[in-house]
């Protein structure tokens, strides 16, 4: 399965594998980041028996179906999250490989993705978006920015202020409406983050990510296990809405163009 890129083909395959083999990393960034531990010291490790993983053990989602999701060693459970994170890398590569081929906007858009997957499944765990990601985060979308031809500086710069800015002004009329804090201040660094890649398109990611929430939200405070004052990771959804942009963005706006032709 060949697929022309602009200037070089390379086997989908391969692309896939290599999106695996950086979210198995992902994997040991999710795990050790909120816990303040080293990314690259020591290697991989079982986190219950604390053994070293063998190099056949480590081998991104094959291990886990032939280990039947266990700990080749201490029989321990691995969470569903290892695979899943190395399969959604491994897709989302391979779909931006096909979009753009070996390019500048490949590493673009593949290094978001890259930020994205950790932000979210660290966020689910543990309901923080960490700075320690989106701060480098925010340097890198601005230099991808001189670097890509995607967006002008000046427009990952204004994505910085709309993206952070509109998500502060979200919180801050949430809060006068439920008289609590409704916005993290980490969401609004992942909305200016995403800015920085996006540029001013960050606002239909945005809007996007409310649109994916509402529907969560109104099914769990129907079946009552969502509540004024729950906390609901709000990171995942703005990942989320970032994902359709990076993927379908074209195929949206002209779909919208077309539509609003008719009238
Ligand atoms: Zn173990």
């Amino acid at each position: 399965m060949f697929l022309r890129g602009s200037k070089l083909s390379l086997p989908l395959g391969i692309v896939f594998l290599f999106g695996t083999l950086l979210g198995s990393f992902l994997n040991v960034c999710i795990y050790r980041l909120p816990r303040k531990q080293s990314v690259v010291w020591p290697g991989s490790h079982c986190s219950t028996c604390k053994k070293p993983i063998r190099p056949w053990q480590n081998i991104p989602i094959l291990s886990y179906l032939l280990l039947r999701g266990r700990c080749g060693q201490c029989n321990a459970t691995i969470p569903i999250t290892y695979p899943l994170v190395e399969l959604i890398t491994g897709v989302l590569l391979v779909w931006i490989w096909q979009q753009h081929g070996m390019s500048w906007s490949f590493v673009h858009y593949s290094l978001l993705v890259l930020l994205l997957v950790p932000i979210s499944f660290i966020d689910l765990d543990t309901q923080l978006i960490l700075n320690v990601l989106t701060f480098p985060g925010m340097v890198l979308g601005l230099a991808m920015s001189v670097l890509a031809v995607d967006i002008s500086f000046g427009q990952a710069a204004a994505g910085l202020l709309l993206g952070g800015g509109s998500l502060y002004a979200i919180g801050l009329v949430g809060d006068l409406l439920f008289k609590q804090e409704s916005m993290g201040g980490g969401d609004i660094k992942l909305g200016a983050m995403i800015g920085t890649f996006l540029g001013p398109q960050v606002l239909i990611a945005l809007f996007l990510a409310f649109f994916l929430a509402l529907p969560i939200i109104a099914i769990g405070m129907g079946t009552n296990r969502l509540h004024l004052g729950s906390k609901l990771p709000f990171g995942p959804f703005i990942a989320l809405g970032t994902v359709v942009i990076i993927c379908f963005g074209p195929a949206l706006y002209s779909q919208y163009f077309r539509l609003v032709g008719q009238f």
